[in-house]
């Protein structure tokens, strides 16, 4: 492998004996360990503090991930058209020319995900399997909680880091240079959409929710609307999975506890409670099916946010110091770099993590090129998911405020 020509800095791009660290083994993290085994001559460390993958829910991939054309690629009905505004035509070819090159073993995995819901701990567990199955190019897996200071100590110079820890991401603010003190959010740009209960059941027949069906199993929810996500429901054969959210405000968000029950709720929010009831009551006229056990709620924050660094650029172009991301690179993945609600993170987490390793692969990059393609990609990202993720937050509002003309119209902001 020849070496990389230097770049402006006089650093070099990622050499054919990187040491790669990804901290941090959640999808994102295992996606990028996978595609970097798979690059010939790097040496990949894998860092993971959870000792086995418990998360059950079902997520959705979303059908952009396997895209094998620009038209396909732009196919959401929500946000296609941002996507040509976007992004270059070179871009976008260079990104599905980079997905063709996935190896098959794990773009199976993908298509297969791709298809419907699955439950995210067995994503997780593919992956995981897969990387320890390859035998070739083994990625090295540490168990351990890694912290920022581990982090640091363990870099050498010319050492990549990718930091995949999720939403409270362990270098996050260290990104920007400072006085050594790190603020919390010092590199975080925050947005808070809503609070939310995401509530999820099991029903015993197929039951689909289009605009339609939404809207009529809510007409008598004056408040508290069960709103089934775009494409929230799923029939594996046997049973529908439904997820759907609910709107609080923040004081009903600082009473509850992170997780509960049905039983709970009724309980302690019989209104909130009451809306479900009459939502699945009428599923139930429509369908005669029954539910299968209890509703599982959690209350979240609908958050939108971003790193404004996404890599350690700032360290190296503030000047040659000590500080080990001075000599070596770190890049954000996944919730660590982005957060947006509406259930299409992982989605957009495995579409940067593909770019990345894509341009790792890309030796001959100097490494201040491989910075800034990562940089502006991340930023192209956000833009895609702030616009997608106000347009659902609006549309939301608009159906909640359906039965009310002049809250309607206030919601309207036409021109
Ligand atoms: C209720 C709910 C439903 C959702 N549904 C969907 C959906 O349908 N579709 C979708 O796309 N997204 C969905 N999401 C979001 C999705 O789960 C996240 O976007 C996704 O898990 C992020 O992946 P990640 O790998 O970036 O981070 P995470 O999944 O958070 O993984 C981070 C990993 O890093 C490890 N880690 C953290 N800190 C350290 C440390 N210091 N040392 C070592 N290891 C560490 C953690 O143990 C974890 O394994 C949902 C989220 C919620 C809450």
């Amino acid at each position: 492998m020849p070496r990389p020509p230097s770049d402006s800095t006089g650093r070099e791009g990622v050499t054919s004996s990187t040491r790669v660290h990804v901290v941090g083994a959640g999808p994102v993290g295992l996606l990028l360990a996978a595609l970097l085994q798979s690059i010939e001559g790097l040496s990949v460390r894998l860092y993971e503090k959870r000792h086995e993958y418990t998360r059950t829910r079902m997520v959705q991939l979303a059908p952009y991930l396997v895209a094998d054309s620009v038209e396909s690629y732009r196919a959401d009905s929500i946000d296609g058209d941002s996507v040509e505004a976007i992004f270059d035509p070179r871009e976008l070819d260079q990104g599905l020319a980079f997905r063709q090159s996935i190896p098959s073993d794990l773009s199976a995995l993908l298509k297969n995900w791709a298809l419907g819901f699955c439950p995210l701990n067995s994503i997780e567990r593919s992956i995981s399997d897969l990387i320890d199955t390859r035998g070739l190019n083994g990625v090295e897996r540490t168990a351990a909680v890694v912290t920022a200071e581990d982090a640091m100590a363990m870099l050498e110079p010319g050492d990549v880091l990718i930091d995949s820890t999720g939403s409270r991401s362990l270098l996050r603010d260290h990104l920007v240079p400072g006085s050594g003190e790190v603020d919390e959010g010092a590199n975080t740009l925050k947005i808070r959409l809503e609070y939310a209960l995401v509530i999820t059941f099991l029903y015993g027949q197929r039951y689909d929710c289009n605009e339609y069906c939404k809207y009529h199993k809510n007409i008598e929810n004056a408040h508290y609307k069960f709103i089934p996500m775009v494409h929230r429901t799923h029939y594996d054969g046997s049973v529908s999975h439904v997820t759907g959210i609910v709107n609080i405000s923040a004081e009903e968000y600082e009473a509850m506890p992170s997780r509960f029950d049905g039983e709970w709720l009724r309980s302690n929010f019989p209104g909130v409670a009451q809306s479900m009831d009459r939502f699945i009551d009428k599923i139930k006229q429509e369908t005669n099916g029954e539910l299968l056990g209890d509703l599982e709620i959690v209350r979240i924050p609908l958050d939108l946010y971003r790193a404004r660094n996404a890599t350690s650029r700032q360290v190296l172009r503030a000047g040659p110091s000590d500080h080990p991301f001075a000599s070596s690179t770190v890049f954000l993945a996944g919730d660590s770099a982005i957060g947006s609600p509406y259930f299409q993170s992982i989605s957009l987490g495995f579409e940067c993590a593909m770019f990345l390793a894509g341009l790792i692969a890309q030796r001959e990059l100097p490494l201040g090129d491989v910075l800034d393609r990562y940089e502006l990609y991340i930023y192209k990202q956000w833009l895609r998911v702030y616009m997608r993720s106000k347009m659902i937050k609006h549309n939301k509002d608009l159906f909640e405020s359906l039965d009310d003309p002049l809250a309607l119209l206030e919601n309207l902001h036409i021109y």
